[in-house]
């Protein structure tokens, strides 16, 4: 392991079923590997469909309990889990690092993002308010309350390996759910040692269960046929995600879908072109390209096209890609070798289709899974980086000319989880930003996440929002209760 932690009590390589840290039940491990480098970072608890069952009768059995505790007890517990996270900052960002290979500073400011939605559930437990409605009739009373959906099971990926679980069991938790999680088999230890600061900030036994296992199927089959779990919550993969909702379809399970995108970034001629480019550099190449919400298709008007890329190239050449725990790295290696041959694969069909590389487009040269950082002018949208998820530090750029063009290129796709637009003209923002198909809008702004807005798409990119304070809502039920011949 080429990383020291100063808690080494938070590398975690068993599983969490009813407070107990667990080996599978065949004794298997799968091994986590440094993307960077291949180094071994832990050998990590395989389980599967059993285990997961048994992690739901455990959350079943700590519901009652959970849920009756009052607001600002779950609250509390909540608030002690974010400063644990925040205190630990440091080594949970040099786990992420070594199983995910983001650079230092992108992991320790996935660990505050992460943490950032524990501190916003636990305020926002305390303001789960109902309702009373008027009645048609005058003995009636019509009140609305508030009450936990019961037990969740969560499937999560590996591109933001403690974010994505964080802003998942956060809110079940302070909505008095308990929950069943499953990481991605690429990263499972950041999500086991969020798990171990949990524990020790008081979540009860069975509230928080971690199940890692290489047989998604088994366990993701387990969590969607048990009658046990009332919803399921998802972030992945669009096909991955339709696969679950059918599965759910049988019990009736209530689902949130955070799911594939395809944002487009639209820079118009009168943008501010500094800040364009800032913008596209972040989204587009942040974790190397490999976020749902990262710019897939760079749009530019014509009068600006040559400039934006020949700005956007010299700007891309500094970049320093290499081993996230090295001091100086900006960018590091995509997850596995098949994520680096799906990248390949794309620009090289784009070059045969008439793309040019103005900066990259091959592999890198190290070890470990890299492809260089690259810019594809001359993009069209026939070319498959204009219909794929690209998930690789790649930017096709294509060009428009009217915003009615802009538009429909933009809304030419199944995804709508997230679209970027630059422009100084104000009728322009509002016309454009209604008409994209899209759950989230940046204008001049593409940092847009944070706990306090509504994360999450249309169309194939999913449905359900995560943060703010409409994310308390999808691990509720909402419940009358008439009050007859008063
Ligand atoms: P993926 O293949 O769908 O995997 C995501 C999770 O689903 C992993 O834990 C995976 O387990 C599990 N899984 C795979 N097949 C399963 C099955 N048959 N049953 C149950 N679970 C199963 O997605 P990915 O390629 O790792 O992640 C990248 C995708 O996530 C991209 O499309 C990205 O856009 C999307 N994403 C969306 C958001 C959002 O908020 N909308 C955020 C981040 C990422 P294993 O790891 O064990 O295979």
């Amino acid at each position: 392991m080429a990383f020291a932690l100063q808690n080494s009590q938070l590398l975690v390589t068993k599983g969490l079923i009813n407070g107990q840290w667990v080996d599978a039940d065949d004794s298997t491990t799968v091994p986590v590997h440094n993307p960077a480098n291949g180094e071994l970072v832990a050998e990590v608890v395989n389980m599967g469909g059993a285990e997961t069952k048994r992690a739901i009768e455990a959350a079943e059995a700590a519901f009652p309990a959970w849920s009756g505790k009052s607001s600002k007890e779950r609250s509390d517990i909540l608030e002690k889990w974010f400063d644990l996270v925040m205190a630990n900052q440091d080594d949970l960002a040099a786990i992420l690092t070594a199983e995910q290979g983001k650079p230092l500073f992108e992991a320790k400011g996935e660990i505050a993002y992460g943490a950032s939605y524990i501190k916003w559930f636990a305020e926002e437990a305390r303001r789960v308010y109902g309702d009373i409605i008027p009645a048609a009739q005058k003995d009636r009373r019509n009140l609305v309350i508030k009450q936990p959906v019961g037990v969740v099971a969560a499937i999560t990926p590996w591109n933001f390996p403690n974010a994505m679980l964080a802003r998942k069991i956060a809110p079940a938790l302070a909505a008095g759910c308990t929950i069943v999680c499953k990481p991605a088999i690429e990263t499972p230890i950041s999500a086991l040692a969020i798990a171990k600061l949990a524990e020790e900030a008081g979540v009860p036994a069975g509230v928080i269960n971690i199940i890692p296992g290489a047989d998604a199927p088994a366990i993701g089959g387990e969590m969607t046929s048990n009658p046990v779990v009332k919803k399921l919550t998802f972030t992945g993969s669009t096909p991955v995600g339709k696969l679950l909702m059918k599965q759910c379809a049988d019990t009736v399970k209530r689902t949130s879908m955070e799911l594939g995108g395809n944002a487009p970034i639209i820079i118009f001629d009168d943008a501010d072109l500094d800040a364009a480019i800032n913008g596209a550099l972040i989204s587009k190449f942040r974790n190397s390209g490999q976020t749902c919400i990262c710019s897939n298709r760079v749009m530019v008007q014509a009068g600006i096209y040559d400039e934006f890329i020949e700005r956007l190239a010299a700007e891309v050449s500094k970049f320093n890609v290499g081993n996230g725990l090295e001091e100086g790295t900006t960018h590091g290696p995509l997850i596995t070798e098949k994520a680096v041959n799906n990248v390949a694969g794309l620009v090289d069909s784009a070059i045969a289709d008439g793309a040019r590389a103005v900066i990259g487009g091959a592999r890198g040269d190290a070890a470990g899974f890299f492809f260089q950082p690259t810019i594809l002018a001359d993009a069209k949208p026939s070319m498959r980086v204009f219909k794929e998820e690209i998930f690789g530090p790649v930017a096709p750029v294509f060009k428009f000319e009217t915003d009615e063009e802009a538009v429909a290129m933009a809304n030419d796709t199944e995804f709508g989880l997230a679209a970027y637009m630059y422009t100084n003209n104000l009728k322009r923002i509002w016309h454009v930003s209604e008409a994209l198909e899209y759950g989230m809008v940046g204008v001049n702004e593409t940092a847009i996440s944070s706990e306090v807005i509504p994360f999450g798409g249309v169309k194939e990119s999913g449905q359900g929002r995560e943060g703010s304070k409409y994310g308390l809502e999808d691990y509720m039920e909402t419940k009358l209760i008439c009050l007859g011949g008063l």
